[in-house]
């Protein structure tokens, strides 16, 4: 058996929110967290903790062509601070009734493009940022809109000038795109394997839905359409259905591409 110490350093954290990139054993054949086929990316299982996920141990379950194994991992609750915004127009705080059918079938297009489960693409490293500028808002914030309390902040905002292009960060197929109540001109991408990307509040969209796309296609510009204090995109990833921060997917899919290069035949 292994020392103490050994053990507990062998356990990978991950704070609500964030996510684990595990490395896989050899000879894995179906690899799931939950009741779901896993993100597989580099060799690596891609796990997105959701904001409500229950903290304590949760594990990953590898089947093997020797059996099966499993791979542990500790969610911690992070404490993600507040924000409280003004938004001029109270429409988008408080819907009119005849806003909320609008609101309740952009909400199912959207869950749906979420639930897509399509192949993973082959070459989603490097993971790109979509545009560069200033993050105006951080993932997870709970929110307080005018004083009232809503969901917590499901992505991160950039700020850009509106009109700068908006580069899709990795091949992908368009899922969705629309002008929606909150999201303004919104348009949902698809990398497979359950990663879902979403892109909020653009003045002008470039794509249509089923078009196919390689990394660094112009998607749309940055803008601010539907409930916006000012030009910005929001960037929401989703793995599995759980929205979790843009900056730590990014972190952690740099760093397999780091670890992937130079070991390549
Ligand atoms: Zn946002």
């Amino acid at each position: 058996m292994a020392p103490l110490f050994l053990m507990l350093a062998a356990t990978v954290t991950v704070n609500t929110g964030g996510v684990a990139a595990l490395p896989l054993p050899a000879g894995a054949v179906d690899v799931r967290y939950g009741d779901e086929p896993a993100l597989i990316v580099a060799d690596h299982v891609i796990v997105g903790v959701g904001l409500n996920a229950a903290p304590g141990r949760h594990h990953v379950v590898v089947r093997t062509t020797n059996g099966e194994e499993t791979i542990d991992f500790e969610v911690v609750a992070k404490a993600y601070p507040e924000q409280r915004l003004t938004i001029p127009d109270t429409r988008k705080v408080n819907p009119l009734p005849e806003d909320m059918e609008r609101i309740a079938r952009e909400s199912k297009l959207q869950r749906a493009a979420y639930a897509r489960r399509t192949p993973v693409r082959a070459d989603l490293l490097p993971f790109k940022q979509p545009v560069q500028g200033i993050y105006s808002s951080p993932f997870g914030l709970r929110r307080f809109l005018n004083d009232q309390p809503r969901s917590p902040h499901s992505g991160l905002d950039i700020a850009a000038a509106t009109g700068t292009p908006i580069a899709a960060p990795a091949p992908a197929t368009v899922a969705l795109t629309g002008d929606f109540f909150f999201s303004g001109n919104v348009v949902l991408l698809d990398h497979g394997g359950g990663l879902v990307t979403m892109y909020g509040h653009l003045d002008r969209i470039d794509v249509e839905e089923g078009q196919d796309l390689d990394r660094d296609d112009v998607i749309g510009t940055v803008g601010a359409t539907g409930r916006v204090t000012g030009p910005h995109l929001h960037w929401t990833i989703s793995i599995q259905g759980d929205r979790v921060d843009p900056i730590i997917l990014m972190e952690a899919f740099d760093e397999l591409a780091a670890e992937t290069v130079g070991t390549a035949d």
